[in-house]
């Protein structure tokens, strides 16, 4: 007998009729011999509108009656759910998240799951009853109710059935599938057969809207198979799982974040440890922060640019203006009308150009990129929200998205499709559990050190489109592989531009950069004794403490950063070469206790 957990999202349970629906789902899983538990969410719109009602009373409300608001969206389907099913003749119970023991900590509207006790659900099920819970919610250790962030039934469902050993996940929805980028906004996007944790975790976190990130944080720790399809057809969906060789393409997917804030600090003094008392600052508010880029030094003094999601600008606000006269910064400016557009996948990290060709897709059609940012498998460009969509479709295109799959290379990447039977062990395994002492907390896979590196610096570009495109023409033409990519915003409308290639380039790159700086009027640093040191994992940027503690650790021991580059699966910095191996012991110590 399996277990297998189905989550039905908001539009999956907006009417009654929907939740029959769902019921039956459950029901045909349970006549196929399987124990089944349902994750749902609140009815439709429902958790909106608890919200726009308590703004009608108040423009910032208390965040713990806003949990305890929240949560009760969920608890009407729950209850709804019970009674469909026994009405269609199958045994069930409903649990809110705080009867199933749900613990999280503290953070209300951000908690993170602790702990998951399975016996109440275990009992019911042996009973032969569908259990049914709530999404989104948990409680504290003070038994305050808490929600897990927007989107969170997912989250909710993930964790229960890693707690719960299930043998997979169905999280149904109201589309068949992950997609290459949002069929709404893209209606060329193709649906994939199959993601790996990695490709989706950053795409999900990177906007792409389908599944709420946490969740595959959890799935891939855990080792949780995850199908996502639609609540609404029997279509496939699509597979969530284990690393694949990518054969055909070295990016899977766009996401589009179009509710990005871009908060630049003027004037920060250029002392070690300064901009880490900035992030810091982030960090405690738990505050994510993305696309962190510095600017050239004039007179000691620095700019940081950085961005943050829409929702939080209103606190990110408070967060920097007091941060400004901490660190005895100048000012700070906040730009809320730019959206992040980003091309995600495993195959980059093999394939050179690839960021090229997402810089020229977007110089075609004209859109300015305000910065750049790149990691191991992602390339984010900040663009002005007007441009968001017309680049989102440039860089689908640009990566062939759009073009369905012939038969060989559907068989070729279908032949990868492979489920281990023992799942669970293929994660980061069971034990782990006890390990923790919260479920959700971040796991570091291990610091790695990589002192062969190049870091050149363009100053004073002339801020337009194309200009990115046209620099790494000039880099692509001397056949020079790419690693790390920044590009800030300057002052006076000029960008710099930072990247480093491997150390064995020094001599081509130093060529390159000399017809650059000589066709822009620009000028230029080529710095040979950097090192780069970066941390692997999962779930790192939205673990906004743990990029701080990797600035914090460095700083401490004296280690000036220089680039920093930001995904969920790898925070990356660059160093002075000699502060390598320092480094990376410092780090390596600092993060003995989360890693395994
Ligand atoms: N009802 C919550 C929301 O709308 C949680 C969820 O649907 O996943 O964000
Ligand atoms: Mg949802």
């Amino acid at each position: 007998m399996a277990l297998i957990v189905q989550k039905f999202g908001g539009t999956s349970v907006a009417d009654t009729k929907r939740i029959s629906a769902a019921a039956r789902r459950a029901i045909r899983e349970a006549h196929n011999g399987n124990q089944v538990v349902m994750v749902v969410s609140a009815m439709g719109k429902q958790t909106d509108h608890l919200i726009s009602l308590a703004k009608e009373l108040c423009d910032r409300p208390n965040t713990r009656e806003m949990d305890m608001l929240m949560s009760t969206g969920e608890q009407v389907t729950i209850a709804l759910m019970a009674i469909a099913l026994e009405s269609l003749g199958h045994k069930a119970v409903s649990f809110t998240g705080a009867q199933i023991g749900i613990r999280t900590d503290a953070t209300y509207s951000k908690a993170r799951i602790r702990s998951i006790s399975t016996d109440r659900m275990r009992k019911a099920l042996d009973e032969g009853k569908i259990v049914i819970a709530a999404g989104f919610q948990g409680v504290d250790d003070d038994f305050n109710i808490t929600t897990l962030g927007r989107g969170g039934s997912d989250t909710t469902a993930v964790a229960l059935a890693a707690a719960l050993k299930a043998d997979r996940c169905d999280i149904y929805t109201d589309v068949d599938g992950v997609y290459t980028t949002d069929p709404r906004i893209v209606p060329e996007a193709r649906r994939l057969e199959r993601i790996s944790y990695d490709e989706m975790l950053e795409l999900a976190s990177l906007g792409a809207g389908v599944m709420h990130s946490r969740s595959i944080e959890f799935a891939k720790k855990f080792g949780t198979i995850v199908h996502v399809r639609s609540s609404f057809s029997d279509n496939p969906g699509t597979i969530i799982g284990p690393d694949v060789e990518r054969v055909d393409a070295p990016v899977c997917g766009a996401a589009l974040a179009k509710d990005e804030t871009r908060i630049t600090v003027i004037g920060v003094p250029d002392e070690p440890g300064v901009a880490m008392r900035l992030f810091s600052k982030f960090a405690d508010a738990k505050i994510p922060t993305d696309m962190i880029a510095q600017n050239s030094s004039a007179k000691g003094r620095t700019d940081v640019s950085f961005t943050v999601q829409s929702d939080d600008a209103l606190r990110a606000r408070d967060v920097v203006a007091e941060a400004v006269k901490e660190i005895n910064a100048e000012r700070f400016e906040i730009d809320e009308n730019v959206a992040k557009v980003s091309v995600v996948g495993l195959g980059m990290t093999k394939q050179a150009g690839v960021a090229q060709k997402m810089f020229h897709a977007l110089s075609e059609c004209g859109v300015n990129i305000q910065m750049i940012a790149t990691s191991d498998i992602k390339i984010s460009a900040l663009v002005g929200r007007d441009d968001a969509v017309t680049a989102l479709r440039a860089a689908h295109r640009a990566f062939k998205l759009d073009v369905e799959l012939t038969e060989e290379e559907r068989s070729k990447s279908a032949g990868s499709v492979q489920i281990p039977s023992d799942s669970f062990e293929k994660g980061v395994s069971t034990h782990l559990i006890s390990h923790l002492t919260g479920m959700e907390d971040v796991v570091v896979e291990g610091v790695e050190l990589d002192d062969d590196q190049v870091r050149v610096t363009l100053y004073d570009l002339p801020d337009r489109p194309g200009l990115a495109a046209e620099v790494f023409d000039k880099v692509a033409e001397g056949r020079i592989i790419v690693d790390m990519i920044v590009q800030s915003v300057g002052r006076d409308s000029l960008a710099n531009i930072t990247f480093t290639v491997p150390r064995e380039e020094l001599e081509s790159v130093t060529a390159v950069t000399k017809q650059v700086c000589a066709s822009y009027e620009c000028h230029s640093e080529i710095d040979s004794r950097v090192a780069k040191l970066s941390v692997r994992g999962s779930g790192l940027r939205s673990h906004t403490g743990l990029a701080y503690r990797m600035f914090k650790t460095l700083s401490d021991c004296n280690v000036n950063v220089s680039v920093i580059s930001l995904s969920e699966r790898c925070v990356g910095v660059l160093v002075d070469k000699d502060h390598g191996a320092i480094g990376r012991e410092n780090l390596q110590r600092e993060f003995a206790n989360e890693t395994f």
